[in-house]
């Protein structure tokens, strides 16, 4: 009998997605694999809502930013009745597989699901890079560089007005954007969740810069710190040059993916699917020092990344 998967993506959207759904169905199909697509995520199992792929159905998405899944949150999900539901919808398709693209949460559902007899294999997609176990997570340098470009326009601005410009970009608990975007960009001060800061230090760096001839400052701030219009308020307050604040928002979750997201997207997906065909479940694959591994979700929830202290230093020592 053919064997049947599903893929799926949840929680927010990630540039590189469809790199990944495109690797799932087609990775499975030359398997000899059945491959259903689920819609808006765990909302799509609980309410049937599949769509049957085919090598095809996965052409010209490569390119493309979002999901052709589309994604959703569902907290139906987090309860038994749910996961009965999705399971039943599983079972009366023959699905005995799902492939997961999301963040933590979506690998926590599909533990769930796996402790319930439908094998679910976990893809690091999110564009904070905030998942423990992988280094380097689907939709991360897509972010990173659209952070980029967009700062290097206001940098323009800043310049020609004397300003300072405060600029949010996403990482509610993770500042791995908001560190490697103030390198690539200059900023003349990195905020992070990670590291704790005090406002008088980065007035003190911004004074001591505009004695040695700096006129226009960049001040990164990932989006977990808190209220940048508040912080640009204070700045200007407490060292009179002109601050505006700018938060960048969901454009970083747009646009089409860099080479390294459809690459790493592609051999994380082929390597699900050579995971589901040996029977194996509740696993979530990785990115360990460039090589593509797997853990058990449960262990992967639990692991620690370290926050690159390193890197951050020297995003100071060369910032004036
Ligand atoms: P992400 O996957 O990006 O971390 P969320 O935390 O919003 O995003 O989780 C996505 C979905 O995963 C949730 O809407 C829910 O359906 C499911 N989920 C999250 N946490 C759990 C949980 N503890 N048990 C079961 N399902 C969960």
């Amino acid at each position: 009998m053919e064997r049947t998967i599903g893929v799926l993506t949840s929680g927010g959207d990630a540039p590189g997605m469809n790199a990944a759904i495109r690797s799932v169905v087609r990775s499975a199909i030359k398997k000899g694999f059945r491959v259903i697509g689920v819609r808006r995520g765990y909302n799509g199992l609980i309410n049937g809502d599949l769509i049957e792929m085919d090598m095809r159905s996965v052409s010209n998405i490569l390119q493309r930013g979002g999901t052709m899944l589309y994604t959703a949150r569902c907290d139906e999900f987090r309860y038994e009745e749910g996961l009965q539901r999705a399971k039943k919808t599983c079972e009366e398709n023959g699905i005995e597989g799902i492939v997961v693209i999301g963040g933590d949460g979506s690998f926590r559902g599909a533990a769930d699901l796996s402790a319930r007899g439908v094998k679910c294999v976990g893809i690091p997609g999110t564009i904070d890079n905030d998942i423990q176990c992988s280094e380097y997570t689907i939709g991360y340098d897509t972010a990173m560089n659209t952070a980029m470009e967009m700062v290097d326009k206001i940098r323009d601005t800043a310049e020609s007005h004397y300003r300072c410009s405060v600029v949010e970009v996403m990482g509610r608990h993770a500042g791995h954007i908001a560190l490697n975007c103030g390198i690539a960009c200059g900023a003349t001060f990195i905020l992070v969740p990670e590291v704790p800061y005090s406002i008088d230090a980065i007035v003190e760096k911004m004074k001591m810069t505009q004695k040695i001839g700096k006129h226009h400052f960049i001040i990164l701030v990932a989006e977990g710190i808190g209220n940048v219009n508040e912080l640009a308020k204070e700045i200007e307050r407490l060292t009179g040059i002109e601050s505006r604040a700018t938060i960048l928002g969901h454009v970083q979750r747009g646009g089409s993916p860099t080479v390294r997201d459809r690459v790493i997207a592609s051999q994380m997906a082929h390597y699900a699917v050579d995971l589901l065909e040996k029977g194996v479940g509740n696993r979530v694959v990785g990115m360990q020092k460039n090589e593509v591994v797997d853990f058990d979700i449960q262990e992967a929830l639990r692991m620690k990344k370290p926050f690159d202290t390193n890197l951050y230093q020297i995003a100071h020592d060369i910032s004036f």
